[in-house]
């Protein structure tokens, strides 16, 4: 169990107690509890752990930690994709008492606190048939999601989730509070949207909103996973000029034992291609044409559902307490070849593991490229491998198992990668996610907010470019 730095003595603990309300110690019967994070993998012991419920609350506890010596980690959904917990003795603050969002129908606008879920952004604006484009589990934090960009099920019409955000309120590494705006703090923002975590503790944002719902039209076709080159061929064609309000994914699974598949199919791979229709239900039938026109599906499932259904769907399947891992880059093709022997290797993973290339472009290819800190606006596709289990046994394995699919994709081409969308986050990483000349814009704006590198549990982005953090 961690302890409470020894450089820390009670008194500064109960200081901080009177100063920010919420602090929870090793000592404490809910720290193990508060400690927690989504991904079971990732084991965190903070020496303290504070709730803050205001903005003025968590500038005390950055300017406790940085007084005191302590790292400093935050969490908002505590969904992080990477492997990031901070060192053993670090000061957590924990956002989630500074949930809720407010939504402004007449001006279309959402202010959202920064420990919010996706859920809480998803209903509230549908309670006036607006939408923000966000991700696809509603437990996911708004903060992590929104810093390093969103992708979801409506971007392609509606743009990246960070296209939608006019503000954010930030905590900085020296406990001011800032507000960065496309006119305030503008270098700052454009930091914020991609890379954002580096700069600060966001405490709030503000979104537009556009009209939309109730409804989403979706659709999966399965095939067996040996028509997966067919399949892929079908995807790719249309992927280019498919319309805005058309999201895809193509896939490759193993057929699940209780979705309908012929006896001779569960337990092996399935090839698939799903979508999302957020435009009129007239046009759907029209505009996934192309996508019907392959071979004869396995399986066909076709209809509409309340977007917030949708939203919610997966939320159990993607429970608390499940291990993961995850790669993905940025493509403008795959070789097909490759695909068959990826629908072996799904065939053969030790646990749940899946590949799959989701359609880019669209809204989100039309904002330039250096307009935000976030990668990947000249891309087609994002291409990722995702292994999900529970035996810790598997974690090495299931590790493998996701870097080893993407090496059978083939090299990254050197476009980018999601930083939210890789488990991987060294150095490396981060440099083959943003490229040379975004890190040194990155690096320099570092310096400017963060140049002690207080805020570096995260896909890091150190003050000095030849000087990797800790
Ligand atoms: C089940 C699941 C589904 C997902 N689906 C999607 C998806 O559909 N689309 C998508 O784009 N991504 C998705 N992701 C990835 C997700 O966007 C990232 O993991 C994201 O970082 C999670 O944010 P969080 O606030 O929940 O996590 P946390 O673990 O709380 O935070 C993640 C990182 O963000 C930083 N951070 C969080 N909040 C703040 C804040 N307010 N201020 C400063 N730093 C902050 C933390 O320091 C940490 O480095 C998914 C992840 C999971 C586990």
């Amino acid at each position: 169990m961690a302890r409470t730095s020894p450089a820390l003595e009670t008194r500064h603990v109960d200081q901080l107690r009177r100063a920010v309300g919420d602090v929870i110690t090793p000592d404490h019967a809910t720290y193990d509890d508060a400690r927690r994070l989504w991904n079971a993998m990732h084991d965190r012991r903070p020496s303290i752990i504070v709730r803050p419920t205001t903005a003025t609350k968590v500038a005390t506890a950055v300017r406790f930690a940085r007084e005191h010596g302590l790292e400093i980690v935050v969490r908002s959904g505590g969904h992080s994709v990477s492997t990031l917990t901070g060192p053993e003795g670090c000061l957590l603050v924990d956002l989630s008492a500074m949930r809720g969002v407010e939504v402004d129908p007449r001006t279309r606008t959402a202010r959202v606190n920064g420990g919010a879920l996706l859920g809480e952004l998803d209903v509230a604006a549908q309670a006036h048939g607006l939408v923000c484009p966000v991700g696809v589990v509603g437990h996911t934090g708004v903060g992590g999601l929104t810093l390093g960009g969103g992708i979801g099920r409506l971007q392609r019409n509606f743009g990246l989730t960070i296209d939608n955000l006019t503000a954010v309120d930030l905590v900085t590494s020296d406990g001011r509070l800032v507000r960065a705006t496309e006119t305030e703090e503008p270098e700052l923002f454009w930091g914020l949207r991609g890379a954002g975590w580096n700069f600060g503790i966001a405490t709030g944002f503000e979104f537009r909103l556009q009209p939309f719902g109730p409804d989403l039209h979706r659709g999966v076709l399965t095939f067996p996973g040996n028509q997966a080159q067919d399949i892929w061929g079908v995807f790719r064609d249309y992927a280019g000029r498919a319309p805005d309000s058309l999201g895809m994914i193509f896939g490759i699974d193993r057929a699940g034992p209780d979705a309908g598949y012929r006896d001779d199919v569960v337990g092996r791979p399935i090839a698939f291609i799903a979508w999302n229709h957020s435009g009129a239900a007239e046009d759907v039938d029209r505009d996934t044409a192309p996508l019907r026109a392959g071979p004869e599906p396995l399986t066909t499932t076709i209809g509409s559902q309340p977007y917030l259904d949708v939203q919610t769907a997966h939320d159990l399947a993607f429970a608390w307490g499940t291990r993961s891992f995850i790669r993905s880059h940025y493509a403008n093709e795959v070789r097909p070849e490759a695909l068959d022997e990826l629908a072996e290797h799904v065939a053969t993973a030790p646990a749940e593991g899946s590949f799959s290339i989701t359609a880019l472009g669209g809204a989100i290819g039309r904002v330039a490229e250096e307009a935000t800190a976030f990668t990947g606006r000249t891309a087609a596709f994002d291409v990722s491998a995702d292994g999900f289990w529970t035996d810790p046994a598997q974690d090495d394995v299931m590790s493998y198992w996701c870097r080893r699919a993407m090496t059978i994709a083939g090299p990254e081409p050197g476009i980018g990668r999601y930083v939210n969308g890789n488990s991987d986050v060294g150095p490396e990483h981060t440099q083959a996610t943003y490229g040379d000349a975004k890190m040194a814009r990155l690096a320099a704006l570092k310096r400017t907010w963060d140049p002690d590198n207080a805020f570096r549990v995260n896909p890091n982005v150190a003050p000095q470019p030849d000087r990797p953090s800790a």
